[in-house]
């Protein structure tokens, strides 16, 4: 008996099988084609595509595990968040998708505040609204391609495309409606009187479930050409940040996940909807009930040390470079990295800010620049621990994953200027594997996520800060914070 999740990235869509004790069985991917950039700030893909991309992920992942569809109890869903897929009246997709990076809708978010005001979307979605998020996208075909919009009927997120082909049903869950910038996030339903005052219909809108509800089953004709069987239920399931969180175990306060991919993402439990006036981080729904989760952002994590790798010291592998920067010492010889290689999210929401190295003298050397980029990017995510401290109250531990994370020295640097034990878990599967966990608790568990993931999710590997890089990065996380007003005023 397996529990299926599939995710709809952005790169393409993995299946992959848990068995009733929430361990990974088998894994499948099937690629995307690659996204379409045909102007600036234009991000595109097929929704046709991604569904292709399931069906086939589902049977490979079937075959792997020479299952057929009476083994699969339950199925859930995650995806890239934020993208937009319009439905005509016949569910023929209108056009190609406006995914999460998509940022063409710039005047459609300052037409958005000039009606309900930056305090105002704040208090209807607990968030400010941004370019990628769907409702400006929605705006912006209405602005741009009236012909278009007069015939939708349906809007959907990335991978309730993908549940419309296996259930015929309109639906999503509210983590991934957070992220529409149509969402009420403290009350968990559609924002209705903001879609009136900004003339949206909201009968386009898909029905919201909590994430490990069942929404609907699967088709005959689904089933024909995936190989599952008809009728299997699938829950509402989860945007990729929280699936994801749910596979990392983030389910109850004093725990968050660090993500050290290229870019760097603090996440943690809330118990109440609580959000940052200036919206420095986002509070979206989480994928348990009854609980929200608020996220921070750094933009160039692993990004700083890719670009050094490649820049710098092309064919050198990251275990060497970790290996070389061990050599420097704590703070780099006084060398600083401001990490805003994309300007910065969380805590500047400031695209334009430039990065680069600070302190620089004839006696560094490489392993000091690597050491204080490392260093750097970790100043960053405590910034984000910060903020996500005073919503969410006391951190006492962080679960680390992402590239970066495969580094011993990475993670002692991290532990030393988070001040906090830093862990990884034994099973690294990501947004997949926390959907499928949502089908387990959904389908097997009466809803009991908790439960699921307390089974399921195992530490290992826990890095204690380092008492003496503690001491010195509290003073250097003081001077990295001072860097930023400065470089900000001299480069304006
Ligand atoms: P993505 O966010 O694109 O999914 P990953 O989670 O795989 O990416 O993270 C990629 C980043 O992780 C790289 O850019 C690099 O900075 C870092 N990384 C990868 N391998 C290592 C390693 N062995 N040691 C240190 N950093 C690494």
């Amino acid at each position: 008996m397996y529990w299926m999740g599939i995710d709809v990235g952005t790169g393409g869509t993995r299946a992959l099988l848990v068995d009733a004790h929430g361990r990974v069985r088998h894994t499948a991917m099937h690629a995307h084609q690659d996204m379409r950039m045909e102007k600036p700030l234009w991000a595109e893909q097929d929704p046709g595509d991604w569904w292709a991309a399931a069906q086939s992920a589902v049977r490979a992942v079937l075959k792997k595990a020479h299952a057929t569809g009476d083994d699969i109890r339950g199925i859930g869903l995650s995806g890239q968040m934020h993208g937009l897929t319009l439905l005509d009246e016949a569910n023929r997709v209108i056009r190609p998708a406006l995914i999460w990076c998509d940022q063409r809708s710039q005047a459609q978010v300052d037409g958005i505040n000039a009606i309900v005001g930056v305090s105002g979307m704040l208090e209807a979605t607990a968030n400010p609204v941004l370019t990628g998020f769907t409702l400006p996208k929605l705006l912006w075909v209405r602005d741009n391609e009236p012909a278009n919009s007069a015939r939708v009927r349906h809007v959907l997120l990335p991978k309730d495309y993908v549940r419309f082909g296996l259930t015929g049903e309109y639906a999503s869950d509210v983590s991934d409606a957070s992220g529409t910038a149509l969402f009420n996030v403290v009350n968990r339903q559609w924002a209705l009187d903001l879609a009136t005052k900004l003339g949206v219909d909201s009968a386009i809108l898909p029905r919201v479930y909590e994430s490990d509800q069942v929404t609907g089953y699967v088709t005959k004709q689904a089933a024909e050409s995936t190989g599952l069987k008809p009728g299997t239920p699938v829950v509402a399931g989860a945007g990729d940040q929280a699936a994801s969180a749910i596979g990392n175990g983030i389910v109850t306060p004093g725990v968050v996940s660090c993500t050290l991919g290229t870019s760097g993402v603090v996440f943690s439990y809330l118990r109440e909807p609580n959000y940052d006036e200036r919206g420095r981080v986002h509070t979206f729904c989480h994928a348990v009930q009854d609980a929200w989760h608020v996220m921070g952002v750094t933009h160039g994590a692993g990004l700083s040390l890719q670009w050094f790798r490649k820049e710098l010291s092309p064919g050198v592998e990251y275990d060497a470079l970790m290996d070389e920067a061990a050599q420097s010492e704590p703070n780099a010889k006084g060398l600083f990295w401001l990490p805003y290689l994309m300007g910065e999210r969380t805590p500047h929401l400031d695209s334009t800010i430039r990065g680069g190295w600070i302190g620089l003298t004839a006696s560094h050397k490489r392993a000091d620049l690597i050491r204080a980029l490392i260093e750097g990017v970790c100043y960053s995510q405590k910034d984000c621990l910060d903020l996500v401290e005073m919503l969410g109250g006391r951190v006492e531990s962080v679960r680390v994953s992402g590239g970066g994370a495969r580094s011993e020295f990475w993670r002692r640097v991290l532990a030393s200027v988070l001040n906090r034990e830093v862990v990884r878990l034994e099973t690294e599967e990501g947004s997949a594997y926390g959907a499928a966990l949502l089908a387990l608790a959904g389908c097997e568990r009466g809803g009991d996520v908790r439960g699921v993931c307390e089974e399921a999710v195992n530490e290992r590997d826990i890095v204690p800060p380092d008492t003496q890089w503690r001491d010195v990065y509290l003073v250097g996380h003081k001077t990295y914070q001072s860097l930023y007003p400065a470089v900000k005023g001299a480069l304006a």
